[in-house]
């Protein structure tokens, strides 16, 4: 029944890896309210919608204040920058990560080094931190994959030991927490991505960084306005132009209303996938005692990684692979890299990772199809 036929007599709809526009379509009316009042306020960039949308962000985190900006990337970019990073500097951060997390180390001329996970987690593995940090390390990048949290409690220790930044890449990990403490607020800086897939996503590219301290959120304010001090007035070295837009701060504004709400279904149909495959010779992503996990996406380990990925395929699911090069397998960012320790579980998390579908408005028979698809592929893979 699940087959796809070509000829459409038991043809069924392939169930997406995610689907922001089915999220977004009951929103449809207060989004189209919200972009008309910016185009009928005819101020685009940087004006009330911008500065109202840092602001509910802010209180969201607790910190003084945050800086919208063009892309999660550009984030980590100008965190890099604010935090005084530079060309020659060190930043210790993951292979196994988005490409932006590294590319963005390459981006201002510093050296990326780059670490082990933890097998369970999937997050940095801070036993590894020690023997990584030197006399040139400035920075650490603590990625929150898939939205669970990394240890930060071990690595802002560290971090304070050697006088260097906690850079927290949360762009899969809005509201994410530890400890009741919501991710971006515990490190230096937090940085967030609003691409379409994320947790809370634009209808296009956006980010965001947040600071603890007033005179970083002052000085990111000046990084993504050319470094101008003041109009016209270029004071701070490396300025770019990267700013979050009036039209999508006025649709995240919209959106962010929501988010509570698909956060909470995100971690029930995490659950009910969790529970359904409990049998199976599957691995399914752990919640660490005192972390609150926000599945960003759903990631289970398999042996049989690639000839589960192809039985869903051909029952008309797609999956995903988070991500298939680790970065110190891509020519670009690996070869300016250094590391300084064997990468035993990012290399094997390579092979076995896949990513199932999971989003907030995932109607209930997708997921049991998945669920169904996922047993079946067991069930014969036991009986051959
Ligand atoms: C998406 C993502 C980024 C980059 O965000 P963009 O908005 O696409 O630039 C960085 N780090 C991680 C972990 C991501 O998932």
């Amino acid at each position: 029944m699940d087959d796809i036929s070509l000829s459409g007599l038991t043809a069924v709809n392939p169930v997406p890896l995610a689907d922001p526009r089915a999220d977004g379509a009951p929103l449809r009316e207060e989004i189209l309210a919200a972009a008309a009042r910016v185009l009928d306020r005819g101020w685009y960039v940087l004006g009330t919608e911008v500065a109202c949308f840092e602001q509910r962000m802010a209180e969201r985190l607790g910190v003084p204040g945050t800086v919208g900006v063009g892309s999660g990337t550009d984030a980590l970019v100008l965190a890099l920058l604010a935090a005084g990073v530079g060309a020659g500097d060190e930043v210790i951060t993951v292979s196994h990560t988005a490409g932006p997390t590294v590319a963005a180390i390459r981006m201002i001329g510093a050296t990326p080094v780059l670490i082990d996970v933890e097998a369970d987690t999937y997050c940095l593995d801070p036993a590894m931190l020690e023997g990584a940090a030197g006399s040139r390390t400035k920075a650490i990048i603590a990625v929150h994959l898939y939205g669970h949290p990394a240890p930060l409690g071990v690595i802002a220790a560290l971090a304070a030991r050697h006088g260097i930044a906690v850079i927290e890449d949360c762009a899969q990990a809005q509201d994410a927490a530890i400890d009741g403490r919501t991710v971006g607020a515990i490190g230096h800086f937090g940085c967030f991505s609003f691409y379409p897939t994320k947790n809370l996503g634009a209808i296009g590219d956006g980010g965001l960084v947040s600071a603890r301290d007033v005179k970083n959120v002052e000085r990111l304010r000046q990084l993504r306005t050319y470094g101008w001090t003041r109009p016209q007035f270029a004071e701070i070295p490396n300025g770019r132009c990267s700013r979050l837009d009036e039209l999508q701060a006025a649709i995240l504004s919209v959106k962010l209303d929501h988010l509570d709400r698909q956060v909470e279904r995100r971690r029930a149909l995490a659950r009910l996938y969790t529970e359904a495959f409990a049998a199976l010779p599957i691995v399914c992503p752990i919640e660490r005692s005192g972390c609150h996990h926000v599945y960003c996406l759903y990631v289970i380990r398999s042996r049989e990684r690639d000839a589960l990925a192809q039985h869903l395929e051909r029952a008309g699911i797609m999956t995903g692979l988070h991500y298939p090069f680790p970065v110190h397998e891509q020519p670009a960012l690996a070869a300016a890299a250094r590391i300084p320790g064997p990468l035993a579980v990012t290399d094997w998390l390579a092979r076995e990772i896949l990513t199932l579908p999971l989003y907030p408005s995932m109607p209930a028979a997708y997921q049991t199809r998945v669920v169904d698809a996922v047993r079946a592929f067991f069930a014969s893979s036991r009986a051959a």
